[in-house]
């Protein structure tokens, strides 16, 4: 049958496809960007399931509003003035995951050909949903200390883009988190283009080193919108995000969200918020950080054992991914083939890229087990090896 124009130039995720290859189990897969399962308060969830089902009854399965469980809203609110950002709960719209929260963003905001400025590599995602709306991407690359301030100085003034996608915290894929003074400068830069922000913020609570810095919202002056995600900080099966849209962009929001959905599951949302009300979830942090910053310490030495010195690797400070740069002339894609045959999995980069590079790969390091890592960085670092002799 004949599609849409719309979905002409939207690819099936690669992710989604890769996962397919590398499910197997006698395949150690750093593909996935999947949180580690011991990680999930399943008891605690259920528990809280339990009391909303007493609590509430029946009223639990009932249709609800579309912008969300209102003390939801509010915890998440409160949350944000943890980190000196004043919120109103009224301009916070609950997702169905921070990845329909990208969705409406690209609904209510572009129009077809709009330049968006995306990070050089991208996140995959975003790719794919602002595809779907007719963006016209203008990537800017990522350094060690964030987005290329320079770099998004010139392609905003040659292409008036009017929006700038960006993952500041341990972004996916590269792991790079901006420094606190590439916020600003980013904030400044916003402001004086007249740019509007869109910051997603799914991995920002996952920091293990160095200091916390606030989302770039706290230092705008000007418009932009943040999205927010309980699946890493709880459980992504449970499909919760949210949006925070200020400056008047709710009511639009909200109709691109009644078309899609009416409103996010009001059970899930019930049991969600009972959870972060019953339980110590500062402490359910902690000890995610603390899981992943080992996972992490073991990967980055096992490379340094076991990688080539050619391939660069990002050391991330938080979140889930690590990052890694081939010489120009070896294709990722191929490494990736050979790999398999050895039975470890990786993400090729090009999929992050909206312009076909196609010499970096995408390391999780969150799902696999400690033994799991250091053998799997092992087989890697000989097909590697093999690969650039
Ligand atoms: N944004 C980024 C940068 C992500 O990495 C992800 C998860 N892969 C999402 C959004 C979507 O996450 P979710 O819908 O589970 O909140």
């Amino acid at each position: 049958m004949k599609t849409a124009d719309r979905m002409q130039g939207v690819h099936r995720s690669y992710i989604r496809e890769i996962l397919k290859v590398t499910a197997r189990p006698e395949i150690i897969s750093f593909a996935g960007g999947l949180p580690h399962p011991d990680s999930f308060p399943a008891e605690r969830v259920a528990a809280a399931a339990a009391r909303v089902f007493a609590e509430e009854g029946a009223s639990a399965l009932q249709y609800s509003t579309t912008e969300g469980y209102a003390p939801l809203r509010k915890w998440i609110a409160d949350r944000y003035a943890r980190q000196g950002l004043t919120v109103a709960p009224d301009d916070i719209l609950i997702t169905t995951g921070s990845q329909q929260a990208l969705d409406m963003a690209g609904r209510a905001l572009l129009n077809r050909g709009d330049a968006i400025v995306i990070e050089r590599p991208g996140y995959l995602g975003a790719i794919q949903c602002f595809s779907m709306y007719g963006a016209d991407f203008k990537p800017v690359d990522l350094v060690s200390t964030g987005v290329d301030v320079d770099m998004l100085e010139s392609v905003l003034k040659r292409t008036g883009a009017r929006y700038f996608y960006a993952v500041p915290s341990f972004q996916n894929p590269s792991g790079i988190s901006y420094d606190k003074e590439t916020r600003k400068a980013v904030a400044e830069l916003m402001a004086r283009y007249d740019c509007v922000l869109i910051e997603d913020n799914p991995y920002g609570e996952l920091r293990f080193l160095g200091e916390d810095v606030p989302p770039v919202r706290c230092y705008m002056q000007s418009p932009s919108i943040l999205l927010g995600s309980f699946s890493k900080m709880v459980a992504p099966g449970m499909r919760l995000g949210w949006i925070y849209a200020p400056d008047g962009l709710m009511d639009s929001l909200v109709r691109a969200k009644q078309a899609s959905d009416l409103h996010t599951a009001s059970l899930t949302q019930s049991i969600l918020y009972r959870y972060l009300a019953d339980n110590d979830v500062d402490a359910h942090i902690a000890s995610i950080r603390e899981r992943y910053k080992t996972h992490r310490d073991i990967m980055v030495a096992a490379i340094r054992e076991h990688f080539p010195e050619e391939v660069a690797t990002t050391e991330p400070e938080g979140g889930m991914f690590l990052w890694c740069t081939l010489p120009e002339t070896v294709s990722a894609e191929s490494v990736f083939q050979e790999a398999i045959k050895h039975n470890v999995a990786f993400v090729p980069g090009k999929p992050f890229y909206v312009d076909g590079t196609d010499n970096t790969f995408r390391l999780n390091f969150s799902n696999a087990s400690p033994d799991r890592i250091e053998e799997g960085i092992a087989r890697l670092g000989k097909c590697l090896r093999d690969c650039l002799a």
